[in-house]
C-alpha cells in the first residue's frame, strides 16, 4: 500500500492538516464533546473499506462482494453489546452521526405530530431534541420539562407530573450540557407509567457508561442512542440500541428510511474503538475524566466563579457568567481561544440573554485526560481559566443588536496584544508540549 502520498499528491490539503495537527497539539481542547481518537481507529476509519457499497444489513445486502464488510459490521455490533453490557438489545451501527440516529428513532417508532417529552434546549437539551429550527421540532410535537429553578438539576417528580398531563408517546433523557448524573432507571419508569417509549441519548457520556463512571441506561431504556466520538473517543458516527420488539422498525428507519450505503470504514474504526473500550485501561480513563472534572470544578469554585448546579458529577461543567452581566459567554470564549484554550459558549438555565450571545461557557476534561493530564494539571488550568474569566467577563454586550458583531470583532482584535492572554498562552503551550496526542504522536 502506498503510504504518505498526501504530501506529494496534494501539498495544499496536506499543509492544512499539518497546521491543524499543530493547533491540536499546542493548545488545550476542553470542548466536552471533543476527544482524540487513537491512531489505530483512525487508520481503520481511513482505510479502503471506504470504497465498498453495502446497502442493507449483514447477510442481506443489495450489493455483492460484502463478505468482509459483513464481518466488520458484525464484529462492531458484538463488541458494542459487550462493551455496554447490553445483552438482550439489538444494535444498529450504521447511523452516520448522532443527529440522523435520533431522527431515525423518531421516524421509526412514531408518527409525525406525536408528542415527545425532552429537556428544554436552553437548559442542556440537544438541537435534535425538539429545537424549532431542527427537523425534530418541525415534525414532532415537543413538550419540554425544565430543570428545578433553584437547584438546576432534574426534578423527577415534576417530570412524572408533566408526563401524566401531556401523555407523550416518547420520553427522552440524556443531554448535551448537563453536568449531573441522570437516573435512567427512574426516567424509564416514568415513561412506562404513562405508556410511553423511553429513549436515552447518551451521546456525551457513553464512554463514562462503558467505564462504569456513570449509571447505565441498560437494561431500562427501550432505545439508547449514542455518538461514537465524544467520551467514547472513536471516529465520528453513531449507534442505536433497542429492545428486540423495536428491532425491525429501527433497522428500517435507518436503511432505507434515512440513509443509503453505510460508512463501513467508520464502522471498522468504531469496532477498533470498542475493542479499546473493552480493555481495563478504559475504566481507568473514564474514572480519571470524572476525577479531573471534579478537581477543575473545585478550582473554578475556589476562584469565586459560579457553576450551574454548583458543580459536576460528569466530564463537563458550565460556568455561569450571569454574575458579570448577561451575554458574556462569547467574550470569554474568544479570550480563552486567544490563549489557546478551546471551550464553547452556551446558555445557562433561564438565560437572560439570547442564544447567540449566551451567558455561560461549557467545558470538560475528556480530551485532556486522553493526553494523560491528571489532577495537578487541572488545578493549574483552572487557575488560568479563572484569571481569563475575571479579566474579560466584565466587557458588556452592546444593547443594540446591530452593534454586537462589531463589538466582538473589536474585542477579538484587541486580544492579540493583551498581556494576560500572552502570558497564559505561553504557559498553555509549555504545558501542552509535555503531553502527546494519540493519533498525532503515536
Ligand atoms: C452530540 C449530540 C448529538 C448529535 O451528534 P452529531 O454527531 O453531532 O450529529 C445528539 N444528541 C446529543 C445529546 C449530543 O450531545
Amino acid at each position: 500500500m502506498i503510504k504518505h502520498s498526501l504530501s506529494s499528491q496534494d501539498p495544499e490539503v496536506d499543509a492544512i492538516i499539518e497546521r491543524e495537527k499543530k493547533r491540536q497539539k499546542e493548545g488545550l481542547e476542553m470542548i466536552p464533546s471533543e476527544n482524540y481518537a487513537s491512531a489505530a481507529s483512525l487508520e481503520a476509519a481511513g482505510s479502503i473499506l471506504n470504497d465498498k457499497y453495502a446497502e442493507g444489513y449483514p447477510g442481506r445486502r443489495y450489493y455483492s462482494g460484502n463478505i468482509h464488510i459483513d464481518e466488520v459490521e458484525r464484529l462492531c455490533q458484538t463488541r458494542a453489546i459487550k462493551a455496554f453490557g447490553a445483552e438482550g438489545y439489538h444494535v444498529n451501527v450504521q447511523p452516520y452521526s448522532g443527529s440522523p440516529a435520533n431522527l431515525a428513532v423518531y421516524l421509526g417508532l412514531l408518527k409525525p405530530g406525536d408528542t415527545i417529552m425532552s429537556l428544554r434546549l436552553d437548559q442542556g437539551g440537544h438541537l435534535t431534541h425538539g429545537s424549532p429550527v431542527n427537523a425534530s421540532g418541525k415534525l414532532f410535537s415537543f413538550v419540554f420539562y425544565p430543570l428545578n429553578a433553584e437547584t438546576e438539576v432534574l426534578d423527577y417528580e415534576a417530570i412524572q407530573k408533566l408526563a401524566e398531563e401531556c401523555k407523550p408517546q416518547l420520553i427522552l433523557s440524556g443531554f448535551t450540557a448537563y453536568p449531573r448524573k441522570v437516573d435512567f432507571e427512574k426516567m424509564a419508569a416514568i415513561a412506562k407509567s404513562v405508556g410511553a417509549i423511553s429513549m436515552a441519548d447518551i451521546s456525551h457520556i457513553s464512554g463514562l457508561v462503558i467505564g462504569g463512571s456513570h449509571p447505565s441506561p441498560f437494561p431500562f431504556a427501550d432505545v439508547v442512542t449514542t455518538t461514537t466520538h465524544k467520551t467514547l473517543r472513536g471516529p465520528r458516527g453513531a449507534m442505536i440500541f433497542c429492545k428486540e420488539e423495536f428491532r425491525e422498525k429501527i433497522d428500517k428507519a435507518v436503511f432505507p428510511g434515512m440513509q443509503g450505503g453505510p460508512h463501513e470504514h467508520t464502522i471498522a474504526g468504531v469496532a477498533v474503538t470498542l475493542g479499546e473500550a473493552l480493555r481495563p485501561e478504559f475504566k481507568e480513563y473514564a474514572a480519571q475524566v470524572v476525577k479531573n472534572a471534579s478537581v477543575l470544578a473545585q478550582t473554578l469554585l475556589s476562584q469565586g466563579l459560579k457553576l450551574v448546579s454548583g458543580g459536576t458529577e460528569t466530564h463537563l461543567m458550565l460556568i455561569d457568567l450571569r454574575p458579570f452581566g448577561p451575554g458574556r459567554g462569547v467574550f470569554v470564549t474568544k479570550a480563552l481561544e486567544a490563549a489557546e484554550i478551546n471551550v464553547n459558549f452556551t446558555t445557562v438555565p433561564n438565560d437572560p440573554s439570547v442564544p447567540f450571545y449566551p451567558s455561560g461557557i461549557r467545558l470538560g476534561t475528556p480530551a485532556l485526560t486522553t493526553r494523560g493530564m491528571k489532577e495537578k494539571e487541572m488545578e493549574v488550568i483552572g487557575t488560568w481559566i479563572a484569571e481569563i474569566v475575571k479579566t474579560f467577563a466584565n466587557v458588556p454586550l452592546p444593547e443594540e443588536k446591530e452593534k454586537r458583531s462589531q463589538a466582538v470583532k473589536d474585542f477579538t482584535k484587541a486580544l492579540e496584544e493583551n498581556e494576560v492572554v500572552k502570558k497564559i498562552r505561553e504557559r498553555v503551550n509549555a504545558l501542552a508540549s509535555k503531553f502527546p496526542v494519540p493519533g498525532i504522536d503515536a
